[in-house]
């Protein structure tokens, strides 16, 4: 079920309003609408080339959309002058700037400022010192990028961006050239660091795992267009369709039938979920959120194919309805003597059914 639409206007702070971006001919934006409340945390998650850093750069002001409107706190953003907009950057490859030291760098977007709004050397120095703190890079201030790692020149980039006190934060896969174990340091330590700063973010992955584990909500884009937008627990409870299920972890699927509040898969025949459309339709679920049975039980019949412990869970790869799947179950639920050859039967726990296409 769609969770009910957001439109108490007075709890947004950005307000995007069917933004439409071709290049030349192609469309990369279709008419995207979408909002983030102040302070939220937003991802943008899309398979490359969705129109994600399109977007991103709209809001920079990098880029000029063909139709549509952006508003933040209740002002036309896009007739802003881009420095007046006030928005902080950071992209994945880091665009730091090799002959500045980090405390140079971090300053750069304050010293450039004319020289009315400058604020003194010393209050630039205490605030590059405490953006340090911060990012928690203490006593590397004299340091230049090339004595830096990569997880260190992006924790300086993002202090840079922070640095003229942006009222939105604007992050382009920050994390995407790094590995995996500091990705995932990195990103417990930007959801802190947000939450101190208090200021509305807008983070871009194509990584379904960061933004769920990072965002307050997730904006799902396909092809340019916006798929759904929620929680990530309510986009893992309810994908809006066969794209959203797929894109956020491993899906098994088959076809299937749903009539008078029947679903029939196979041989097999149980309630239809709630909100399941008449008719054919493809029926999806979770490789780990299976039972199984014994062969003269209710479920799905399925050949074991191969079995592999992997500690505490065991692999199943199993023949269903022709198609081969590959399921997960802790070892207590796996079916006894599991091995080659097996006849067992699958129940898919939590089915989610969407209607067949065509
Ligand atoms: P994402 O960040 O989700 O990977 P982008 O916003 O970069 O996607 O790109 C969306 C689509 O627009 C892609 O198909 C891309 O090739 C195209 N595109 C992006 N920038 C340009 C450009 N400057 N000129 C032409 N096509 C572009
Ligand atoms: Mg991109």
């Amino acid at each position: 079920m769609q969770p009910a639409a957001d439109t108490n206007p007075s709890r947004h702070s950005l307000e995007i309003r069917g933004i439409s971006k071709a290049y030349g001919r192609f469309p990369a934006l279709k008419n995207v609408s979408l909002q983030a409340r102040d302070k939220e945390f937003l991802a943008l998650l899309g398979p490359s080339g969705s129109g994600k850093t399109t977007l991103l750069r709209v809001l920079a002001g990098l880029e000029t959309p063909d139709e549509g409107e952006v508003r933040f706190d209740d002002e036309d953003f896009l007739a802003l002058p881009v420095r007046r907009r006030r928005v902080g950057m950071v992209f994945q490859h880091y665009a730091l700037f090799r002959h500045m030291t980090v405390a140079q760098n971090i300053a750069f977007g304050l010293n450039v400022r004319p020289r009315a709004e400058r604020p003194a050397k010393s209050e630039i120095a205490d605030r590059v010192q405490h953006l340090l703190s911060l990012v928690q890079l203490e006593g590397l201030d004299k340091r230049f990028p090339a004595q830096l790692s990569g997880g260190q020149r992006q924790r300086v980039a993002l202090a840079r961006a922070l640095a003229i006190e942006p009222r939105m934060l604007l992050l382009d896969e920050p994390f995407g050239a790094l590995d995996a174990q500091v990705r995932r340091d990195l990103r417990r330590w930007l959801r802190e660091l947000h939450d101190r700063a208090g200021v509305t973010t807008v983070f871009v992955t194509h990584d379904q795992e960061e933004a769920l584990d990072l965002a307050d909500r997730v904006a799902i884009l396909k092809d340019g267009e916006l798929v759904q937008l929620g929680a990530p627990n309510e986009l893992y409870e309810a994908p809006a369709n066969p794209f959203v299920y797929d894109f956020l972890g491993a899906a098994c699927r088959l076809p299937g039938v749903v009539e008078d509040g029947r679903l029939r898969v196979a041989d097999w025949e149980t309630a239809a979920p709630k909100d399941a459309p008449q008719g054919p339709v493809e029926v999806f679920f979770r490789p780990d959120e299976v039972a199984f049975a014994p062969i003269d039980g209710a479920g799905l019949a399925a050949e074991v194919r191969g079995a592999a412990a992997r500690g505490p869970k065991v692999r199943i790869d199993c023949i269903i309805e022709g198609r081969t799947m590959e399921l997960e179950a802790h070892s207590r639920d796996a079916p006894p003597g599991v091995a080659p050859g097996l006849a067992v039967r699958i129940k898919p726990l939590r089915p989610r059914v969407y209607a067949a296409e065509g």
